[in-house]
């Protein structure tokens, strides 16, 4: 179909993680002739991790990379259109849905699936561009397993920080904890779980300027702000846990979104404040950030549009 020459989707979805390629399974499926737009990094923040061990289905394991390219291919089996283009610009405003690629291209769609994810921040080392994959990581629950039995630092002081640095104390014999300030933004129960855990050490007014080693990490480099105080921390792991960064800028003031920019669902759905408009994965999730989580809300998000464009008679 098409509108003046514009050509008219059923359902756009908008990035190409977990939550997107999901959808596009379902909503193929479901005959709505999905067109996916994989964004500036297609496949998203599985692309950036080597082996991925807790997705149910792979009792060997396998690639992020593989495992992304698995769910491409499954979503193209079913007809759905992949488009490695970005998203730059939206509009909400009518029953008809806007969206403009980076090329200026101008879509519209009846429904649209919002899977753009979140970055990790990162503390922008050269040195930590370096040993990606090879002892940095951004994840504990997905790559602290790898590094069982080795002492490892992270950093970070928040509730993401506190998590990781306790669930990473129960693989590793000492976990170092770095803390910019001299107090933790964590909420108070954490903290106290933190300070009372025997084997994480906390290094206040303490900040990572060099990650080492050869092949693979072997220590990082940390500085005390304090005293200027430099020391090197044996470590063959080195975990960053400052924050994530929804990638949701081309949505504001068109969805609601918390003050950390994560996109408002209503309970037990997918549905944003715009009907027709549905959001998954990490874009909508601060809490649980995996990629079962995300490939499960990408499945609701196509059921929720199926059932929209049925309601509204476009299928
Ligand atoms: P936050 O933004 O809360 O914390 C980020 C932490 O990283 C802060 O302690 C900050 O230090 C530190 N930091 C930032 N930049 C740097 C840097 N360059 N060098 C060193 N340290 C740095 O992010 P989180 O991911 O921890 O949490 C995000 C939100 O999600 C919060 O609202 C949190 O409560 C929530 N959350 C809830 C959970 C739960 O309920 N189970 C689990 C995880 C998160 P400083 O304090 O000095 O600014």
């Amino acid at each position: 179909m098409s509108d003046n020459g514009i050509a008219r989707e059923k359902c756009v979805i908008i990035g190409s993680g977990p939550a997107g390629y999901t959808a596009a399974v379902y909503a193929s499926r479901a005959n709505l002739q999905p067109l996916l737009f994989t964004g500036q990094e297609p496949g998203g923040q599985l692309m950036i991790t080597t082996d991925v061990e807790n997705y149910p289905g792979y009792p060997d394991g396998v690639m992020g990379p593989q495992m992304m390219d698995d769910f491409r291919k499954q979503a193209e089996r079913f007809g759905t259109r992949v488009r490695m283009e970005l998203i730059t610009k939206v509009d909400f405003s009518g029953p008809v849905h806007k969206v403009w690629t980076e090329a200026g291209e101008e879509i519209h769609a009846d429904s649209i699936i919002i899977s753009t994810g979140a970055s990790a921040k990162w503390l922008g080392l050269e040195s930590e561009q370096h040993f990606m994959n090879k002892g940095v990581s951004a994840c504990a629950v997905c790559d602290g397993f790898f590094f069982r039995g080795q002492e490892l630092a992270i950093v970070g002081a928040g509730d993401t920080a506190a998590e990781e640095a306790l669930y990473l104390s129960k693989l590793s014999p000492k976990v170092h904890m770095l803390v910019r300030r001299d107090e933790m933004r964590a909420s108070k129960i954490m903290r106290d779980r933190v300070k009372s855990t025997e084997n994480i050490q906390i290094h206040w007014n303490t900040e990572a300027v060099e990650v080492v080693g050869g092949e693979e990490v072997e220590g990082v480099r940390v500085v005390n702000n304090k005293t200027n105080e430099e020391t090197v921390l044996d470590v063959k792991g080195f975990f960053v846990a400052i924050g994530h960064k929804p990638n949701t800028d081309i949505f504001k003031g068109w969805l609601d979104m918390d003050n950390a920019g994560y996109l408002v669902t209503q309970a037990k759905s997918t549905k944003t404040n715009i009907e027709g408009v549905f959001a998954s994965g990490d874009a909508q999730d601060n809490i649980y950030r995996q990629a079962v989580t995300a490939a499960g809300t990408g499945c609701m998000a196509a059921l929720d549009a199926e059932r929209y464009l049925t309601e509204k008679q476009i299928i």
